[in-house]
């Protein structure tokens, strides 16, 4: 796992002063790691009836589609607000300095469907969390909320159901 550590880049001071930036697109870029970071992850759900897997914009989507393809599961979108264009179900959340939104199709997910829930980096949880809220909302049934790389010193998995995070890098 080191090696897939040591790919991503990272970004002092990115977007404002005092945060180093998981610049994951050095691992997307290098063919040999992305395959066996999306291998790595999808060995994981094999077998474990994965309706869909729901990717969060932006970042979320590439590891989403990725898994979803190697699972053989749908793919489900949660964006940024006025970005999807039939019926949505919204949630606001808190953020350090305000607050953010984020959508998804009401008849994106059925009651009962087995959900994989993906994106980049876990950093406070902020984000996750408002997604967990946004599938159980709609009947999803959460098998885990899954991280190419987690931020450890956050604590953003205290936010999110107990036992159903995963990620595969961690710093
Ligand atoms: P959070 O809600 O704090 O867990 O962060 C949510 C989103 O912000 C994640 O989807 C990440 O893509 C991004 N993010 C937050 N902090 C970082 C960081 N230090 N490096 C890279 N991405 C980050």
């Amino acid at each position: 796992m080191e090696d897939l550590k040591s790919i991503i880049r990272d970004v002092p001071d990115f977007p404002k002063k005092g945060i180093i930036f998981k610049d994951i697109t050095t691992l997307l870029a290098d063919a040999k790691s992305f395959q066996r970071m999306v291998d790595l992850l999808a060995h994981r759900y094999v077998g474990l009836k994965i309706d869909k897997v729901v990717g969060v914009e932006a970042r979320g989507f590439i590891i989403g589609a990725a898994l979803a393809y190697k699972l053989g599961a749908g793919v489900v979108l949660v964006r940024k607000p006025g970005k999807l264009p039939s019926e949505t179900f919204s949630k606001t959340y808190d953020l350090e300095y305000g607050t953010d939104t984020l959508e998804i199709h009401k008849d994106a997910i059925v009651k009962g469907e087995r959900i994989l829930i993906a994106d980049d980096v876990l950093a406070t949880g902020g984000t996750m969390s408002a997604v967990v809220d946004m599938v159980t909302s709609l009947g999803g049934e959460i098998v885990e909320c899954c991280f190419m790389a987690e931020l450890n010193f956050l604590g953003g998995r205290q936010k999110l159901p107990q036992g159903k995070v995963f990620s595969l890098l961690t710093f």
